[in-house]
């Protein structure tokens, strides 16, 4: 497993975390024993906005004895007390549902307590106005909630609430069809707009967990895939990877062997996570963009193209940590030996020679 660490915190986040939407669609019992087999492969971040009741004594059972070893993302509007899913911004149902989360899933703190699913301006002002968010905040002071984060499709709804400081994490929708236009049910935003949002959260330290990386499956089949042919599903992790700021892909699972494949992924070769088919999609508007997929390897002098270009990209938008990076590379793009390898080869038709001459010119030799 790869761990990425959170930026505000301590806490070392495995790239491949648990989507728990459908965890309990073969009952309760294979929900929890892939919880429990994901946990032994090195998994350690479970998303719990479930669309079900029964994820959570599932996650109970499958974490139980490993509870430290764990990170959980509750959700703060996510009502399951009636027994089955809720979306809700009162606060007394709030209140309810979390003492009913946290008692399903025999804890007593929460790793990531998390604003849920706002993607109205009129539903962030309802959740402030109502008491939601000081509730959370309370919490935090009390040391039960660990770290806050918010769950959006909507890029507006992100910069405004990150410009209040508190978050920690964000949960975004990620994957090639919502970035690249193409359509879908939390298509929101320009290309532009939501790359800006990512670069965003990396300058600030707010890590992002990934949702939705299959675009519900869309993706996944020729008939509905808007590329015009399918996409794996590890194609899917790795472009939700690349993006700045991400730490962890959270895809859903309902069994062991669910987990099983998705794991897989590790272990896959490069060629099988290549996702550089979408490149004839690109939107005007970041055609000539560097989307950081490493596509144009093997480069002669060694340089690793897209880690430079996303360093590069992260330093102009103002991240002084990116730029430190950038610094401690072996190979930078002082090393570029410009013989055109690299933008003969990338299919995002980015200048890239030109570039690694501008990159060297930023940072100095
Ligand atoms: S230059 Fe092109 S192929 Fe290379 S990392 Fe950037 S987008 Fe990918
Ligand atoms: S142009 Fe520079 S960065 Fe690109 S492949 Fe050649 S040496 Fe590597």
């Amino acid at each position: 497993m790869e761990y990425r660490k959170l930026p505000h915190g301590r806490e070392e986040i495995s790239v491949i975390g648990l989507g728990t939407s459908s965890l309990a669609a073969n009952g309760e019992k294979a929900g929890a024993q892939a919880v429990a087999y994901a946990l032994e492969n090195g998994v350690n971040y479970i998303d719990m906005a479930s669309g079900e009741a029964g994820a959570f004594p599932a996650v109970g059972e499958g974490m139980a004895g490993s509870r430290k070893k764990v990170y959980l993302q509750v959700h703060f509007g996510a009502d399951y007390t009636t027994g089955k899913y809720g979306w809700t911004t009162k606060l007394e149902d709030i209140k309810r549902s979390i003492h009913w989360q946290l008692e399903q899933l025999k804890t007593d703190y929460i790793d990531f307590g998390f604003i849920h699913c706002i993607d109205e301006l009129v539903d962030w002002k309802s959740y402030v106005e109502g008491g939601a968010l000081a509730y959370i905040k309370t919490l935090k002071e009390q040391g039960v909630v660990r770290h806050v984060g918010l769950s959006t499709h909507t890029p507006e709804v992100a910069g405004l609430v990150l410009d209040t400081g508190i978050l920690d994490m964000l949960m975004f929708s990620i994957n090639p069809g919502y970035d690249f236009e193409r359509g879908g049910e939390f298509a929101i935003g320009s290309a532009g707009q939501r790359l800006e949002l990512y670069r965003r959260c990396e300058r600030e330290g707010v890590g992002i967990s990934v949702m939705k990386s299959f675009s519900g499956g869309q993706l996944l089949a020729e008939k509905t895939s808007p590329f015009g042919r399918p996409l794996t599903r590890y194609q899917c992790i790795q472009y939700a990877l690349d993006k700045p700021g991400v730490l962890t892909v959270l895809p859903g699972v309902r069994s062991k062997e669910d987990v099983q494949e998705i794991l897989g992924f590790l272990k896959a070769p490069p060629q099988e996570r290549d996702y550089s088919m979408i490149a004839g999609f690109t939107p005007a508007n970041v055609d000539g963009t560097c989307v950081y997929c490493n596509h144009c390897q093997p480069c002669p002098a060694g340089i690793d193209v897209g880690l430079v270009n996303k360093y590069y990209d992260l330093a102009k938008a103002g991240d002084i940590l990116a730029a430190a990076h950038y610094r401690s590379l072996e190979k930078t793009a002082s090393c570029c030996l410009h013989c055109g390898h690299c933008e003969s080869r990338c299919p995002f038709h980015v200048k890239q020679e030109t570039r690694m001459g501008e990159i060297a010119q930023y940072f100095g030799k």
